[in-house]
């Protein structure tokens, strides 16, 4: 067994020797020979390579610094690539942090159909292959009074589907006022191309009326279409025409009429202290023959997209080949499931659900948690930084009422010292605060790193990893 001689050499010790040693060794036991082999030779590499650029790390070749080298390697890789996160932005259906924390109905159920086989396309009473779409299709239908309802893998992939299976080379009515992106490059007019249906705008930007409409319907129109403007309001001198009205219009020249909701949500939003957030309940009321929505926005599911509406339509869209290629997995189906669940006892959602958990909470209460860390959180900082707390807006985010702000607060963290290189101490705080074991993301204010509580559940989890906070 090599000593880990602390020695100094032109030379750094051989892949042969390092391997020998005991920390080394018990490396091997953990991650594996091939993988700390590997780790070995690319440290052994960067030191021989910062020796010939005769930089002063290149000089120390002792073994115990490049195995504490290997070990920071071998740790950082075996971290998982995606993984849990603080999500202290202030927007709580961040789309770039996942969107909507799961229930933990729905991560039982995700577990329980993942470890082993389950009847996801059998039908237990007839005993014979059976539909993907059944275990969710009768819950979405009693909670949306459709008649009918199937599922793909987002609300994109719904829209597409939808224009796919009913406007295939035909056009599609869609006012200028609605032709909005979603980030992440979710443009209507480019969905529509790429479904194979021409768009026809109609009216303008700011005001579209119902003749617009009943002048732009040819021969070739395939269906008329309302977009939810889910992520900007188009405010001051406006006109759109209410879904009932174009729900008529269409009817009369026999074409359906679709609504893009967007977010959407099953139950009055109102009842829980929030903005009125539009159901496909009310669209098809209004007469809508289809309405799609997104599973993992106010509805606080997984990812999907949900399609509800007239029976005839959607057995058009379950037969288009599209429909095989977007289609939910039992992970997703599972977890929908269990998420639908909830909505048959509004009574609980609320204590259920924790993205309306998180979406409900006061001011009052989130300032009463901001009170309850900030002595831990000064003590982490030590005399890096100051912290105190600060009365913020969040928002609901994912498109979701753009203008409505949630009152909120949270801490407000301001590296000490003067204005010269306040910007880099700034970046190195929230750096610091990203490579906590469970990376904290808040937002940059004012020359602060600002932590809105609201999303903060797992509070003892958020304060036992402080102390492993390393501020410059
Ligand atoms: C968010 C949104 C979409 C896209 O939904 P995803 O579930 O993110 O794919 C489509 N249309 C509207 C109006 C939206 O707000």
């Amino acid at each position: 067994m090599a000593h880990e001689g602390s020695f100094f050499d032109l030379r750094p010790p051989s892949v042969d020797k390092l391997l020998q040693t005991d920390r080394i060794e018990s490396a091997c036991l953990r991650y594996g020979r091939s993988l700390v082999t590997d780790a070995v030779r690319d440290v052994l590499a960067s030191f021989r390579e910062a020796r010939n650029s005769g930089s002063a790390i290149g000089q120390d070749h002792s073994i115990k610094l490049i195995v504490d080298e290997v070990e920071r390697l071998l740790s950082n890789q075996a971290q998982p690539s995606l993984r849990a996160v603080f999500n202290l932005t202030g927007t709580v259906l961040h789309t770039n942090l996942g969107r909507a924390p799961m229930p933990e109905e729905a991560i039982r159920a995700v577990a329980m159909v993942t470890r082993g086989a389950s009847n996801l396309e059998f039908d237990l009473e007839k005993g014979r292959r059976g539909d993907r779409d059944s275990h969710i299709e009768s819950l979405i239908c009693k909670l949306t009074g459709a008649e009918a309802a199937t599922v793909v893998n987002n609300n994109a992939a719904a829209v597409l589907l939808v224009l796919n299976a009913l406007a295939l080379r035909k056009e599609v009515q869609v006012s200028r006022g609605e032709l909005v992106e979603i980030g992440g490059s979710f443009r209507i007019p480019d969905i529509m191309a790429r479904a194979g249906c021409k768009l026809r705008e109609v009216g303008t930007t700011n005001r579209t009326h119902l003749k617009d409409y009943a002048e732009a319907v040819t021969a070739r129109t395939a269906l008329l279409m309302s977009v939810h403007t889910s992520n900007y309001e188009v405010t001051g001198f406006t006109a759109s025409v209410p879904q009932a009205e174009l729900a008529e219009l269409a009817h009369q020249h026999d074409l359906p009429y679709v609504v893009d909701l967007g977010s959407g949500m099953l139950v009055e939003t109102k009842q829980f202290g929030l903005p009125h957030e539009p159901t496909p309940q009310e669209a098809i009321a209004d007469g809508a023959d289809l309405v799609t929505f997104s599973g993992d926005k106010l509805l606080g599911g997984p990812q999907a997209g949900l399609i509800v509406g007239r029976a005839d339509l959607i057995a058009k869209i379950k037969k288009n080949p599209l429909k095989r290629a977007l289609r939910l997995d039992k992970m997703t189906i599972a977890a929908l499931e269990a998420v639908l669940r909830l909505y048959l006892d509004p009574d609980r959602l609320a204590e259920k659900l924790p993205s309306l958990r998180a979406l409900m909470r006061t001011r009052s209460e989130i300032c009463d948690l901001a009170n309850a860390i900030l002595p831990k959180v000064a003590a982490a900082l030590g005399a890096a930084a100051s912290v105190r707390i600060i009365e913020l807006d969040s928002q609901i985010g994912s498109g979701a009422q753009p203008t409505e702000i949630l009152p909120s607060a949270g801490l407000a963290i301001e590296p000490v010292g003067g204005k010269r290189g306040r910007g880099a101490r700034l970046k190195s705080l929230t750096s610091a605060f990203r490579s906590l074991p469970i990376p904290v993301i808040g937002r940059v204010k004012d020359n602060a790193f600002i932590l809105d509580l609201r999303c903060l559940e797992a509070c003892e989890d958020f304060l036992d990893q402080l102390e492993r906070l390393t501020v410059p």
